[in-house]
C-alpha cells in the first residue's frame, strides 16, 4: 500500500493534496501524547472544560465559508448544504454547552447507605474512525461531548477528507485545548488495528460501512474494548394512502436526494401503499426534475457528484444487478465518473440489491405494498435497523405501529434526521450505541457507583 494519501476533487478530478501517512514511531508518539494530555485535563474542572465550547462555536461561525468550501472540494457536497453542515455542528456545542454540566453532575440514588451515587468518570484516550460524507458533523457530534466529557481523542478520518480532519485539528487548538486533547492519525487500517490494542486507548467510536464495523468490532472486541459503531442504514418511506403527498414531497424528496444520497439516515426504500401509488410516482417524478444538478461549490447547485469515482461505479452496479432482476427505469441511471444521475426504480422486490443493500447515492426504489399491514412488513424486511419514516394524516393508527419497528428511529410525517437534543443510533446491521444528548456524553464514561455507609 502507498504510504501517501491523495485527496482529489471528485467533481473536477482535480488532485488537491498529497499527505504523508504516519509512521509507527509516529503513531506512538501520538497515543503518548493522547495519555500525558489526559492526565492532565481530566483533573481540570468540568466547569472549565465547558467554557471552551463556546470559543469553538465562534471559529466555526467565523470560519463557516472557508470550513463549506473545503468540505465542496474534498467529498462534493454542494455547498449550501455544507454551510448547513457547520451549522448543525455549531447547535451541537450549543447543546452541550447548556447541558454537559447536568448530564455529567453526580447522579443521586436513594439506598440503604447514607450516601450513593454514581460518578460519571471519563475513560482516557478514545479512538474515533470516521467516514467522509458529513466530515465535519460526524467527527464534532463524537469529540464534543467525548472531549467535554473529559476525554482525549484520536481521529482516524477517511483519507478523501484529510483536508477537513487537519483543520478540524486546527479548531481544538486554536479554541485553546490542550495540545494533544484531540489529534489525528493519518494511518493504514493495519496500523489502525494496532491502535486499537494498544493499552492506552480505552476505546472506539466508528462511524462507517457495515463491513468496517465488522472488522474494527472484532478486534476492539479482542481486546475487550467498548465500541460504539454507527453503520449504515437502508430505511424505509412508507407512504400510506391518506398521506398529505402536497405538504410532505419535498421533505421526502429531500430524505432521499440530500447529499446525494449518501446519508446513512436516508429514505432508501419508499413503500408506497396502492391506492396513492400512480399518484406519488408522478408527483416523485415531476420533483426529480426541478432538482438544480451542478458543480459542488456553486451556490445554488442541490445536487452534485458522489465522494469518489469507485462509490458511483458501486451504485452503478447495483442499479444493473436490480435491473437485471426485473427493476424497472424510470428516470435516470447514467453514470458520469463519480457522477450519478437521480434515479428512479419500480418494481423493486426483496432480493434485488436496492431493495436487500444499502445503496449510497441518488437511487430511489419504489415498492409497492398491498396495504398497511404489508408495508409495515415489507419496512421491517432489512438487516439493517436505523430508521424508518411514515407519512400518514392518521396519527393514531401510525402511533399503533411504534412498537412493531425494531429501528432506533421511527419518524411520522418527518424525515429521519439527527438533532442534538435527541439520541440517534441503531439495531442490526445498523450498529450499536448512542450519540447525542445524553445518552451520546455517556457512552464513553466510567458509570461508577459511589456507597458510603
Ligand atoms: P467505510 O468505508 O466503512 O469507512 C469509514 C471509516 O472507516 C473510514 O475512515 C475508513 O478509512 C475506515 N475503515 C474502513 N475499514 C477499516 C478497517 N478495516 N480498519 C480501519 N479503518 C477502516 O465507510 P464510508 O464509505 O467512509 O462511509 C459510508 C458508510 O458509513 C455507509 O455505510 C453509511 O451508512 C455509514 N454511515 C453511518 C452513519 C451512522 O450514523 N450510522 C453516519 C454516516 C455514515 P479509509 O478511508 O482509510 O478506508
Amino acid at each position: 500500500m502507498s504510504n501517501k494519501i491523495i485527496t482529489r476533487n471528485p467533481f473536477s478530478g482535480e488532485v488537491l493534496k498529497e499527505y504523508a501517512l504516519f509512521n509507527d514511531e509516529e503513531i506512538k508518539s501520538i497515543l503518548h501524547t493522547s495519555d500525558n494530555v489526559f492526565n492532565e485535563w481530566k483533573k481540570k474542572p468540568l466547569k472549565n472544560r465547558v467554557k471552551l465550547l463556546n470559543k469553538l462555536a465562534d471559529i466555526l461561525h467565523d470560519q463557516k465559508v472557508k470550513y463549506a468550501n473545503l468540505i465542496s472540494q474534498e467529498m462534493g457536497k454542494p455547498y449550501k448544504e455544507s454551510i448547513s453542515e457547520i451549522e448543525k455542528c455549531i447547535s451541537l456545542i450549543e447543546f452541550y454547552e447548556k447541558n454537559a454540566e447536568m448530564f455529567l453532575a453526580d447522579e443521586l440514588i436513594k439506598t440503604d447507605a447514607r450516601e450513593s451515587f454514581i460518578s460519571y468518570d471519563p475513560l482516557g484516550c478514545i479512538l474515533a474512525i470516521m467516514p467522509w460524507n458529513y466530515p465535519f458533523w460526524q467527527v464534532m457530534r463524537f469529540a464534543v461531548p467525548t472531549i467535554t466529557a473529559g476525554n482525549t481523542v484520536l481521529l482516524k478520518h477517511a483519507n478523501n477528507v484529510t483536508g477537513c480532519a487537519l483543520v478540524i485539528q486546527d479548531l481544538f487548538k486554536e479554541a485553546g485545548y490542550p495540545k494533544g486533547c484531540f489529534q489525528n492519525v493519518l494511518a493504514t487500517h493495519e496500523q489502525v488495528e494496532e491502535i486499537i490494542t494498544n493499552d492506552l486507548v480505552k476505546a472506539v467510536s466508528l462511524t462507517g460501512s457495515e463491513k468496517a464495523g465488522r472488522a474494527i468490532a472484532k478486534v476492539a472486541g479482542n481486546s475487550l474494548k467498548k465500541t460504539v459503531l454507527e453503520l449504515g442504514g437502508n430505511n424505509a418511506c412508507i407512504i400510506w394512502n391518506d398521506a398529505d403527498l402536497d405538504k410532505y414531497l419535498q421533505v421526502i424528496v429531500k430524505a432521499r436526494f440530500q447529499n446525494a444520497g449518501q446519508s446513512c439516515i436516508a429514505a432508501k426504500r419508499f413503500i408506497v401503499e396502492d391506492e396513492i401509488y400512480d399518484l406519488f410516482l408522478e408527483k416523485f417524478k415531476k420533483a426529480l426534475k426541478n432538482i438544480k444538478i451542478g458543480d459542488p461549490l456553486h451556490s445554488e447547485t442541490e445536487l452534485a457528484t458522489l465522494a469518489r469515482i469507485d462509490l458511483a461505479e458501486g451504485v452503478e452496479h447495483q442499479v444493473t444487478e436490480s435491473i437485471k432482476k426485473g427493476a424497472r427505469v424510470v428516470v435516470g441511471n447514467k453514470r458520469d465518473k463519480a457522477f450519478f444521475e437521480p434515479t428512479i426504480l419500480t418494481d423493486v422486490t426483496p432480493g434485488m440489491p436496492v431493495f436487500d443493500e444499502e445503496v449510497f447515492g441518488p437511487v430511489a426504489a419504489i415498492i409497492r405494498a398491498k396495504d398497511k399491514e404489508h408495508s409495515i412488513q415489507l419496512a421491517s424486511e432489512s438487516n439493517y435497523g436505523l430508521g424508518t419514516m411514515l407519512f400518514t394524516e392518521n396519527i393514531d393508527k401510525a402511533k399503533k405501529e411504534i412498537t412493531k419497528i425494531e429501528d432506533g428511529a421511527f419518524f411520522i410525517n418527518e424525515m429521519v434526521k439527527s438533532d442534538p437534543r435527541l439520541p440517534f443510533g441503531g439495531t442490526k446491521a445498523s450498529g450499536y450505541g448512542r450519540e447525542l444528548s445524553k445518552e451520546g456524553i455517556l457512552e464513553f464514561v466510567n458509570k461508577k457507583t459511589v456507597y458510603i455507609k
